[in-house]
């Protein structure tokens, strides 16, 4: 345990009834592994200066297994989140505490140890995010949004502080900053994470799958790379790229997954920097993008068509290229190879082209 004066009891509030996702969201597996709480929880145990994590559960409900690096403790979930936090309240013994939604599995450690900073400086720290959506009155009538901030948690207070707002406040709230405005001061608020989404409905929790199609020339004096790794054959694929047709096969399917544009739109074949680019590090890139939506590649089907080379020898290596590229495993990759029987461009050995399937679940 440390003993810092910057130490910080986590209360987690779990004790929801998840009617707006219809299920209990909390121990939906999102990432193959962990379920919502045990991310939401698991958040907190590489930061140092975490007293205890307190969980507010309704009665009866299994606590799952946590990070053997965490102290925990269970507390009664109560009919609301205002009652659930009150009775967490009451165990906490660190000079701070940090309040954070079970539904919310994806606080980033850089927002995590800035809030903890704020905190131990100014008594508070609250994340928050302008709004993106037009805001309208329920008469209808149009707001400005830029008058309107949308609050996430973890929200962290001096314990003593919220302790003190929480016994003086009365009536229903639906998070921490309002019951510490009331009471005790003003709050400090600090700039949140778009991907510390809180998951809210059916769809949040739904994995998204996409296609993708690829196909290109086959010529004299190029290097054919397929899927990250150079085949030794005597044509390679043309294109602006190294054109790895299975790699860009992926790389639609991943952002067709995502609901985003094409690689024509975030690679176009008219910027010289992806002149010769070796698309396994654009693929990266693709990556980098799903992260940014709170999204990651879980699986990946591809089918390559091809007259020749024969490309048996050579799936190992792309599995593994892929397994590496995507940091999923190598079970989780498929790629088949087969031919054109001799038909069209590819069945004369002009063309290669490729399919791919991909699965998207949240990061
Ligand atoms: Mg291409």
């Amino acid at each position: 345990m440390n003993c810092c004066k910057r130490l910080f009891d986590v209360i987690i509030v779990a004790g929801g009834k998840s009617e707006r996702a219809g299920c209990d969201k909390l121990d939906a597996v999102i990432d193959g592994r962990q379920t919502v709480l045990q991310k939401a929880v698991n958040a907190f145990a590489d930061l140092q200066g975490i007293n205890s994590v307190i969980i507010g559960l309704p009665e009866g409900k299994a606590l799952p297994s946590f990070s053997d690096r965490l102290e925990i403790k269970r507390a009664p979930g109560g009919d609301t989140r205002y009652l659930t936090v009150k009775n967490c309240l009451a165990l906490c013994t660190a000079p701070y505490v940090m309040i954070h939604d079970g539904a919310r599995p994806y606080p980033g450690r850089k927002l995590l140890e800035k809030l903890m900073d704020e905190t131990a400086e100014k008594g508070s720290a609250v994340p928050c995010l302008p709004l993106t959506d037009t805001i309208i009155t329920s008469e209808f009538v149009p707001a400005d949004r830029k008058a309107f901030l949308a609050v996430q948690t973890p929200q962290c207070f001096k314990t003593e502080q919220i302790i003190k707002a929480y016994s003086a406040y009365r009536g229903e709230a639906t998070d921490d900053a309002t019951v510490y405005y009331k009471y005790a001061q003003n709050v400090n608020y600090v700039p949140g994470e778009t991907s510390n989404r809180k998951i809210t409905y059916p769809e949040d929790l739904i994995p998204r799958t996409g296609i993708g199609y690829d196909i290109h020339r086959l010529e004299t004096g190029r290097r054919l790379v397929l899927c990250g790794v150079e085949i030794p054959f005597e044509k390679g694929l043309a294109g602006h790229s190294d054109a790895d047709c299975a790699v860009h096969a992926v790389m639609d399917a991943a952002l067709s997954a995502a609901g985003l544009r094409d690689i024509g739109f975030y690679f176009p074949d008219t910027d010289d920097s992806y002149k010769n680019a070796d698309s396994v590090l654009l693929l990266s890139r693709v990556c980098d993008i799903l992260k940014e939506r709170g999204l990651k590649i879980a699986q990946a089907s591809i089918s390559i068509i091809a007259e020749k080379p024969k490309l048996a020898v050579y799936m190992d290596k792309m599995i593994n290229k892929l397994s590496d590229t995507l940091n999923i495993e190598p079970g989780h990759i498929g790629i088949s190879a087969t031919t054109n029987e001799q038909t069209g461009l590819i069945g004369k050995g002009e063309a290669i082209a490729a399919w791919a399937a991909v699965t998207l679940v949240n990061a």
